[in-house]
């Protein structure tokens, strides 16, 4: 089994926070689609297995594509893989690029989950994030999507923001769980250094959450959301009965990925590679790529990484089968201290970290690698 993934680089406005690579260009993004055309025909050999389980439209804003461009990809993948397996197709979307039109068009796609950027219902907040949509907005969408038909969707939430008192997130939260999102992706605002938040938090214009407010801010999303009936099932993402996120949970177990698009990531088990081309050297066919080779050493690294971030945790069978027995007496012993501050549980032949310790994930990981 394997998964596709578009990657649509393009931005109509440039969020506070966001360090991914994105550009404003959308003039460009005729040719850029039909460069990725050309590099899912040329590319579609890089994945052994050619059954796809998903196909995931990300960036950027992969909603600033016509419904017509995005369809055409879906259609060009059915082509060249076998896609009768493929449950979700999740286009990730800007609330205000739904407007009635869209979603009518769009409902003459194969698009059956819709990913939203929400990050607040809060005004004040959204407008610290230079957003582009208001919290009216997000709901209206949400309702348009609703009367549309589409009943898989997720909702992203920030989370550990600071100057806008303890109500703002408890209310966002609520009107999540309200609009009935069947899932929700809940992260923590982090300040990285090239981007304006970056810029604010030098100048001394903006002062980061402390680590209290964090674990609380943290503690808040997940007891709300779980009250509320979802599952906890990976440390940024929480799911109503049957709506994990199909595409992601493949993604960290391990399954084979072809990413199509400038600065799309793809892995075929033994090697990752990225294209590293700016968006208007992709518009000019212009597609180069970097690549690394895994060794056992990163394998079973990513593998401590991926799985402990889930609920399911480390398959201990799979880490003596694959990696000898002695390994996995090594992560046991490393393990030792965590599981005696019950930050780690061992059951069933698997080692997890407890859903309300997911706060601590990275210190254990890290604690556990090779
Ligand atoms: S819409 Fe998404 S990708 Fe674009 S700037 Fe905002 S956070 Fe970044």
């Amino acid at each position: 089994m394997a998964t596709l993934y578009f990657h649509i680089p393009f931005c109509k406005r440039i969020c506070t926070y966001c360090d991914f690579y994105k550009v404003g260009a959308i003039e460009l993004i005729p040719r850029v689609v039909e460069v990725m055309h050309r590099e899912l025909d040329n590319r579609a050999s890089y994945i052994k297995d050619r059954h796809l389980t998903s196909i995931y439209f990300g960036g950027g804003t992969p909603s600033l594509l016509q419904p017509k461009q995005i369809e055409e990809l879906i259609d060009h993948a059915r082509t060249l893989f076998d896609c009768s397996k493929v449950e979700e197709i999740t286009l990730e979307a800007n609330p205000d690029d739904l407007n009635e039109e869209y979603i009518a068009q769009l409902q003459q796609t194969s698009i059956n989950r819709i990913s939203l950027g929400i990050q607040s219902f809060d005004d004040r907040v959204l407008t610290f994030m230079n957003r582009r949509h208001s919290a009216s907005e997000a709901r209206e969408c949400v309702e348009r999507l609703r009367k549309a038909g589409y009943n898989n969707i997720s909702i992203d939430i920030i989370f550990g923001v600071a100057g806008f008192g303890d109500e703002w997130l408890r209310e966002t939260i609520s009107e999540a769980i309200k609009l009935g999102a069947e899932h929700i992706s809940a992260y923590h605002l982090t300040v990285e250094e090239r981007t304006r938040l970056g810029i604010m938090v030098r100048k001394g214009e903006y002062q980061p959450v402390s680590e209290e407010q964090s674990e609380s801010d943290y503690r808040l999303v997940e007891e709300m959301l779980c009250k509320a009936g979802y599952e906890h099932y990976e440390v940024s993402n929480y799911a109503k009965p049957d709506y994990r996120a199909k595409h992601n949970s493949a993604y960290w177990r391990g399954v084979e990925y072809l990413g199509i698009g400038a600065g799309a990531h793809s892995f075929s088990g033994d090697d990752r590679r990225w294209c590293i081309s700016s968006a208007k050297e992709y518009s000019e066919g212009n597609i180069r790529f970097e690549s690394e080779e895994l060794s056992t050493t990163d394998h079973l690294n990513e593998y401590i990484m991926t799985s402990l971030r889930t609920k399911e945790g480390i398959d201990l069978q799979h880490i003596s089968a694959t990696y000898g027995k002695k390994e996995c007496e090594r992560i046991l012993k490393q393990a030792l201290g965590w599981q005696e501050r019950g930050a780690i549980t061992i059951a069933n032949n698997r080692l997890f970290i407890p859903t309300s310790e997911f706060m601590l994930s990275d210190a254990i990981i890290e604690s556990l690698f090779l």
